[in-house]
């Protein structure tokens, strides 16, 4: 008999209780809805889970990372290495300063920056490395924090995907000299639109906390608190401020952080029981020494699954399989081919990889049942005509 699902099953989705909803519907009774006394609840929370001194709450990911850039004194004409597959966002923040993009290429069983190219990356110009926790899994940190050393540059941490994961027994968010999150609804934990960065450097992160506030030497709370109407535009910054309203919703979210993260890795275990005996579909390594948050479930479609990515991709989403693909080696995208001028053929194992590889839907809010669902039509997929 063959099952109907009636909806698609989504990559991802998020989770919201009844305690989140009062949440924000206190924060809506209250009298500060931005700018207010859930920002710094939030922040300091964030900095006792990620194990940082500091946690500056920002309205998105992508805001993070360009604040992060900031901070750390990307100027015009810095270069900075960052993986060949991550989302846009992590390259964009470097040309948002005007710096300039230089990719590594990644390692084809795990999908994170590979530790052994990135020496041939460095130029006089390099001024910080950014890695990207790709799908959860959190990078080799010793092995980047030795090469940063090495050249006394800052390593960034995009770990927009791995809040609650972590190295050696240490959480993400206190593994690199500055680590950036998202609170998009598909991520670990939401804010609707949100974001975050963690650091142990107070200077960072009062420069951050400025940045996000048009570069403003006091915010809003700042000057009521000292009754006074002053302030200095003292740098060039943003609105990049988070409400309090999303951020009572991230202060909810994150006391469940720890039974998303549970939920992900029990769903992830059972997708690498079931495709242990389907042939071509290899889910990426993981590393012993961490422990991935979870955040997409990838596998690769390889030569010898007797189909192409492009037909399995199609044939699940015939069958409601709401697979998707992440990402396109950044460099590949328009912008940055014809107005910056990058070229096929740079990094030609994340090129390769991005041929094959394939999220199958993960969120704590799947079942058990709905993963041997998303595997009998993988099957299904492999042996369509
Ligand atoms: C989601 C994401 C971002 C950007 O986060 P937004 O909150 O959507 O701005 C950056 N980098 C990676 C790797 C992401 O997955």
């Amino acid at each position: 008999m063959t099952e109907v699902k009636p909806q698609c099953i989504p990559y991802g989705r998020h989770q919201i209780d009844d305690e989140d909803v009062a949440a924000v519907v206190d924060v809506l009774r209250s009298d500060w809805l931005t700018t207010g006394p859930a920002v710094r609840k939030l922040e300091s929370h964030l900095a006792d889970v990620a194990g940082a001194d500091e946690a500056v709450a920002l309205n998105s990911g992508s805001a993070a990372l360009h604040a992060a850039m900031a901070a750390c004194g990307i100027d015009p004409g810095d270069e900075v290495i960052v993986p060949a597959i991550t989302f846009a966002s992590t390259a964009n923040a470097i040309l948002h300063r005007a710096g300039v993009p230089v990719f590594a290429d990644i390692d084809a069983d795990t999908l994170l920056i590979d530790c052994n190219r990135i020496d041939a990356c460095i130029t006089p110009k390099t001024r910080a490395i950014i890695c990207v926790d790709y799908a959860g899994q959190p990078c080799d940190y010793r092995e980047l924090q030795e090469i940063a050393k090495h050249h006394n540059i800052p390593l960034v941490a995009d770990a927009c995907h791995s809040l609650g994961g972590s190295y050696n027994d240490q959480p993400v968010g206190g593994l690199a000299d500055i680590t950036t999150f998202s609170f998009h609804p598909v991520k670990v934990i939401t804010t609707g639109e949100g974001g975050a960065i963690t650091t142990n450097n107070g200077d960072w992160a009062r420069s951050a906390r400025s940045f996000r506030n048009h570069g403003l030497n006091l915010d809003h709370s700042e000057r009521h608190s000292q009754q006074t109407y002053h302030y200095d535009m003292v740098d060039l910054g943003f609105n990049y401020r988070l409400s309090d309203i999303g951020c009572a919703l991230g202060l909810s979210q994150l006391t469940k952080l720890s039974a998303f993260v549970d939920q992900r890795r029990i769903l992830a275990s059972e997708y690498h029981r079931l495709l242990a005996d389907v042939p071509g579909i290899e889910p990426l390594a993981r590393r012993t020494d961490r422990s991935s948050a979870w955040h997409l479930f990838v596998v690769r479609v390889q030569n010898d699954a007797g189909k192409t990515r492009d037909q399995v991709f199609a044939e699940m989403r015939k069958q409601g399989i709401g697979v998707n693909v992440h990402y396109l080696p950044v460099y590949l995208h328009q912008y940055y081919r014809q107005t910056l001028g990058f070229k096929k053929g740079l990094c030609p194992v994340a090129e390769a990889m991005y041929e094959q590889i394939l999220s199958l839907p993960l969120f704590p809010s799947l079942q058990l049942s709905d993963v041997h669902y998303v595997v009998d039509c993988l099957k299904r997929a492999l042996n369509s005509k």
